[in-house]
């Protein structure tokens, strides 16, 4: 099989209402990516995600950059294309951010086009662990922006519906504000459902060190990025003193940043992010990583769950997933969660296939 083509795409899909977290505001959700295209038929889809700002620049290396490489290749030499685009000339000048999650869009559109190859969704081509379903937890009631109010509505609905794990993000200006918003959170859901919450980077050490401490009786599964996220050794500290798993990784782009993460004992949940990490070929190592050190993973859901519902599905240490739906619609085999729970996908291939009416209905031109 040759590659013939690569043809890379933006998208803007509306969030409504919009949202915010400590440190972000989205009112759509972009989608930057690539369709590959092969001399067998086969065309692979992949992207990243993004709070649609910056997508271009990721459009752009992929045209400039990495599509050149790529023509007239076998998709099947994936870890070869990953490592001459990865050591190529953007080396010089990016090797995480834009450029990690531009080579990203392309290694899944490249698993994309290998598993509908074999005739098989790509958690079954990567081997399968879990084999009827896999246990989701629910973001999409606990922003930031929501009202006490409309939180504690949604959390509730949450339950109702079946999930028996959410999130809800924390970070408000006063961290009085957050203490009692995630009391009143833990005492609508009651002590059976397990709670995260969220800062996404808010804190420093000493907000982190003296609210989350307050916050432990209220049982939380895990903080989630209390601090910025080069700071392994302000977390290492947090893993040491307080009686929370920290969870991380949806800003830690390689598998060299994971190792001294883990090394360090400064993350107990491996949030490891397939768009972000530069896809699937280096997800699979930082999960070889985890699993020596008997750690769990559960992914960020930067794709929204589509890719990471796979990967989830195939890793023995994988526990769960984050559920958020906003962009499922647009998707030929959205992701779907039934009573708490993801239905695993059939079809052949990474589920990253886009409707043309959606494709062409929310296409930005870069
Ligand atoms: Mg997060």
């Amino acid at each position: 099989m040759k590659i013939t083509r690569a043809e890379s795409f933006i998208l803007h899909v509306p969030i409504t209402p919009p949202i915010t977290d400590a440190i972000n505001a989205a009112s759509h959700w972009g989608l930057a990516g690539v369709r590959i295209f092969t001399d067998e038929g086969i065309v692979g889809c992949g992207y990243t995600g993004t709070c649609a700002e910056g997508d271009d620049l990721i459009t752009r290396t992929i045209d400039r950059y990495y599509a050149p490489l790529l023509i007239g290749k076998d998709p099947f030499l994936v870890k070869e294309l990953w490592d001459e685009m990865r050591y190529g000339k953007m080396h010089w000048i990016g090797r995480a951010g834009v450029t990690h999650m531009a080579l990203a869009a392309v290694d899944i559109a490249l698993w994309d086009i290998m598993a509908k190859a074999a005739g098989k969704p790509l958690w079954q081509y990567l081997g399968g662990h879990k084999s009827k379903r896999i246990k989701a937890y629910n973001t999409n009631g606990g922003w930031l922006n929501w009202s006490k109010d409309r939180l504690l509505k949604d959390v509730a609905d949450i339950v109702e519906q079946g999930f028996t794990g959410v999130k809800m993000k924390v970070g408000k200006p006063d961290s009085r504000e957050d203490y009692e918003r995630v009391k009143a959170v833990r005492q609508t859901i009651g002590d059976e459902i397990i709670l995260m919450i969220d800062v996404n980077q808010q804190w420093n050490i000493n907000t982190a060190m003296t609210w989350a401490k307050k916050m432990e009786e209220f049982d939380l599964y895990w903080l989630e990025e209390p601090l910025n996220p080069d700071d392994i050794l302000g977390h290492k500290k947090l893993a040491e003193e307080l009686n929370i798993p920290i969870a991380l990784g949806e800003h830690v782009y390689t598998k060299y940043a994971f190792r001294d993460y883990i090394h360090q004992g400064a993350v107990e949940y491996v949030q490891a992010d397939v768009t972000r990490v530069g896809g699937i070929t280096e997800w699979l190592q930082v999960a070889g990583l985890a699993a020596a050190y008997d750690l769990p993973i559960c992914p960020h859901v930067g794709d929204m769950g589509q890719i990471h519902q796979h990967l989830v599905a195939s890793t023995p240490g994988a526990l769960m997933l984050e559920y958020i739906p906003w962009i499922r619609h647009i998707f030929a085999e959205p992701a779907t969660v039934k009573d708490g729970y993801y239905i695993l996908p059939q079809r052949p291939g990474a589920s990253t296939d886009i409707l043309p009416e959606y494709f062409e209905a929310y296409r930005v031109k870069s």
